[in-house]
Formats: C-alpha cells, sequence, structure tokens
C-alpha cells in the first residue's frame, strides 16, 4: 500500500542493515502501518520525502525545531563553528555561553514571578536520555537513596529504571517491560498514576525513607499531550520535600518550546533538578541538566557522582543550540501558541463536523487528539481512547500532504516557521482525514 516507492525500497535495505530498518521505534510506522517516509530535506514548514512528495511537518524532529528546518540563521551558525573544528574535548567558549543562556532564560522568568531561580548550574550531554540517566544518578549520589518514583506514561528516555511504564514508543510497542531491564532495576522504580497526588503520597508513606526523587515531565507530551492539573507540580515539590527526596522536573519535550524558560515559565516550580533537550540543542545532538549550586557541586570533577562524555558539550552543537535560543524571542512564543490553538481549532471543527468522538487536549502549546469523549488526564484514560482510529486518520493526512505523529501517544510540535500556507494545507486536509477517522 505505498505510494512512495523510493521510501519503500529504502526501508527494505534499511531493516537488511539496522533493526526494523529504524535507529528509533517510532519512526518505523509500526502504529499506523505502511511505509515509513525517509526525508531528504526540511526547508521552514515543510519536508520533503526521497520520491519528492513535500509535506507540512507537525512532528519538527520530534521538538527541537521550533524555528522550522534550516533556518538560515542556525545553518550559519553551524557552518562557521565546524570550520573552527568539528570537536576538541576540551573545555571551549561556547559551552559557557550555552549553559548561561539555558541559566539566564530561567532567571528571567523566576525573575518575573517574583522568586529565584532553581537553576544556578548545568552540565551538557549528548541527548535527553544521557540528562534523566545522570540526574537520576546524582539524585541517588546525592540522597544515598535507591528507589524513584515515575508516573504511568512519561518517558524520560531509555534510562533502565524508568522505562517501566513509559509513554512514547514503549506504548507504541506495547512493551511496558523491556527485557534487558533486570527485577532488581524494576524493583527500584515506583509508578504511579500521573496527576495523581494521592497515590504520591502513598508511595511516600509505604517506601519514603527509600526514595531518591520523584521524576515528572514538567507537562507530560508522551502518551499525547495531558498538563498537570493545577496545583500537582508543586504538590510534588511540597511532597519530595517533605520526605527529603529530590524533584527532577523533565523539560526535554517542554524546555524553551512551550515558553521562553520551558513549563518553568508558566509553573515556576523550583525543582531541585531539570533535564533539558531538544529545543536547546537547535536540532544537534545537546542535552542538558542542571539544578542548585549545592546538588550540582556533587558531580564530578567537583564531586564524588561519575559523569562524563567525550563529545559533550560539542562545539557545532552548542553553536546550533545557541543560535536557536537565541531567535527564540517573546514573538516566537506568541506565534507558537497561535499556530498551535489554530491547528487543535481547526481539528476539532474538522472532527465535530465528521460526527468523531475527540478532545483536543493542550500543555502550552504541545497538543494531541484523543479518540474519546472523556477528558484525559492520565496514561489509563489515553489508553481508554479510540486509538484504532489514529491509522486511518494519520495515512489520510499523510496522502494530503500532513506529517504528524506516527502514534497516537505522541505530541504535535509545531514550529514559528508554519505560515499561512502551511496552515492551508492542513485546513483542506483535516475534513477527509476526520472522515476516515470516523469510518475506521
Ligand atoms: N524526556 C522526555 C520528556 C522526552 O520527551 C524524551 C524524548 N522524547 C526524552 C526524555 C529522551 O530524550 P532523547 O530522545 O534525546 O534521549
Amino acid at each position: 500500500m505505498s505510494d512512495a516507492p523510493r521510501s519503500a525500497e529504502l526501508f527494505a535495505r534499511a531493516q537488511r542493515v539496522i533493526p526494523g530498518g529504524v535507529n528509533s521505534p517510532v519512526r518505523a510506522f509500526r502504529a499506523v502501518g505502511g511505509t515509513p517516509r525517509f526525508m531528504v530535506s526540511g526547508q521552514g514548514p515543510y519536508l520533503t520525502d526521497a520520491d519528492g512528495h513535500t509535506y507540512v511537518d507537525l512532528v519538527a524532529s520530534w521538538g527541537p525545531m521550533i524555528h522550522g528546518h534550516a533556518h538560515p540563521q542556525i545553518v550559519a551558525a553551524v557552518q562557521q563553528a565546524a570550520t573552527s573544528g568539528l570537536s576538541f574535548g576540551t573545555p571551549t567558549i561556547g559551552e559557557i555561553e550555552l549553559a548561561e543562556e539555558l541559566i539566564g532564560k530561567l532567571a528571567t522568568a523566576a525573575q518575573a514571578h517574583g522568586t529565584t531561580s532553581p537553576l544556578e548550574e548545568v552540565r551538557l550531554v549528548n541527548s535527553g536520555t544521557e540528562a534523566t540517566m545522570s540526574a537520576v544518578r546524582l539524585a541517588k549520589g546525592v540522597t544515598g537513596r535507591r528507589k524513584i518514583v515515575k508516573f504511568a506514561g512519561c518517558y524520560h528516555g531509555h534510562v533502565d529504571a524508568l522505562l517501566a511504564s513509559a509513554g512514547s514508543g514503549v506504548i507504541t510497542f506495547a512493551t511496558p517491560d523491556t527485557p534487558g531491564v533486570t527485577s532488581a532495576q524494576a524493583a527500584e522504580t515506583i509508578v504511579v498514576p500521573y496527576n495523581d497526588l494521592a497515590a504520591v503520597e502513598a508511595a511516600f508513606a509505604a517506601d519514603g525513607p527509600d526514595i531518591a526523587a520523584v521524576i515528572t515531565e514538567a507537562a507530560a507530551g508522551n502518551m499525547g499531550a495531558i498538563a498537570p492539573k493545577p496545583g500537582f507540580n508543586a504538590g510534588l515539590r511540597e511532597i519530595t520535600e517533605r520526605h527529603g527526596a529530590l524533584l527532577i522536573m523533565d523539560e526535554v519535550m517542554t524546555g524553551f518550546r512551550v515558553s521562553a524558560a520551558g513549563w518553568y515559565g508558566l509553573d515556576p516550580v523550583a525543582a531541585d533538578l531539570f533535564t533539558f533537550g531538544k529545543v536547546m540543542s537547535g536540532g544537534l545532538p545537546a542535552a542538558a541538566f542542571g539544578g542548585r549550586r549545592e546538588i550540582m557541586a556533587s558531580l564530578s570533577p567537583a564531586g564524588p557522582v561519575y559523569q562524563a562524555g567525550t563529545l559533550s558539550g560539542n562545539p557545532v552543537a552548542v553553536a546550533a543550540g545557541l543560535a536557536s535560543l537565541r531567535l527564540a524571542t517573546p514573538e516566537v512564543y506568541v506565534t507558537l501558541d497561535a499556530t498551535a490553538r489554530r491547528i487543535g481549532a481547526l481539528a476539532t471543527q474538522a472532527l465535530a463536523e465528521a460526527g468523531v468522538a475527540h478532545r483536543v487536549q493542550y500543555a502550552g502549546n504541545l497538543f494531541s487528539v484523543f479518540f474519546t469523549d472523556q477528558d484525559v488526564t492520565d496514561f489509563a484514560g489515553a489508553q481508554a481512547a479510540e486509538t484504532f482510529r489514529y491509522g486511518p486518520f494519520f495515512h489520510a493526512m499523510l496522502n494530503a500532504g500532513v506529517y504528524l505523529p506516527p502514534s497516537a501517544f505522541e505530541a504535535w510540535f509545531v514550529g514559528a516557521a508554519h505560515d499561512d500556507r502551511a496552515l492551508e494545507i492542513i485546513a483542506a486536509a483535516l475534513p477527509a482525514a476526520a472522515r476516515a477517522a470516523a469510518a475506521a
């Protein structure tokens, strides 16, 4: 079933040398069926595949591309950095600048909220997974405790201890517990429902002295978009503090996307540790974790908790991240928010006209469509939706030139480059896609 013969050929070739033909599972289209499209270029809001089809991109490389693809200033920054050398394995000026930029963005938001920023020092790493893995290790090292509380449906990268009831590709492939994670590792993870402070209290009542940290997505984006209920993140702060555990706010997806200071800019909860990735990388491999100085001081070489990386703070990745963050003016966030709302409203209109029960849910400018007539506040709710409608919906959009996430459990991402023409293509595609969802 493919009108993408070149992608089909490439996928067959890829499957001979790469497990499942992809380097990250959700790319494989398993949840929606059909042939994954091999992209050859991106420009502004558009992607072009190997067959020459162009799509309005609502994946944005799973978050990083807030300025659209191949933004000239980011490309120029990368070219300039590359000319000066690709990697030195020594400290560089750019790393200081990127750390200052991240810390400065949260400091500005903290000041606007009349508080002080909890982000005083950051360590650069190469992926969101590394950031959460390192933050968890640091939390265990600092507290001398061994257990972590996480929420069902939240995804924090493929860290062993954090794969239990994870979202994103882990739900898409229905592998709640992956082979290769030992029972000892799994036993150190306590999974509770998202948005349920009573369940967190109960976990602490049972295991309090052993719990090193609670890790949460600042707003959930890996089981579809589910915002924390008002006071939920603040409640986590209060409970963890009371029990001497740390709070790790995972802003890999929300960071520098939902506002200039990420979710912290919308709801300034002073977590002990934050993790960042995606937008701060400009689209190259870079991520970070950070927090208050007294906690970060436990990290090697300042302190005893070991963490390292050959390519950490890579000068080309740092240049891309810096350029991306410096382009992220207040107007960019106004545009991202407005564009997300416009696309969400178009989806609502088309699905309502086709008589499909649905919820378009937002977490800042992250959003997604759930095929259900109930508000979705947790993983159980996300799983109860009629996800079988998503495949036909997705393919109708794809055929009409709109690239959505190839799974019902992923957020949709917009960029500031999505202009009226891109929105017209989406508007034109939605009615038939809504009818396909209705007919599923
Ligand atoms: N945390 C969150 C909230 C994420 O959304 C992701 C990736 N989608 C990660 C961590 C892992 O990041 P990476 O894929 O860069 O390892």
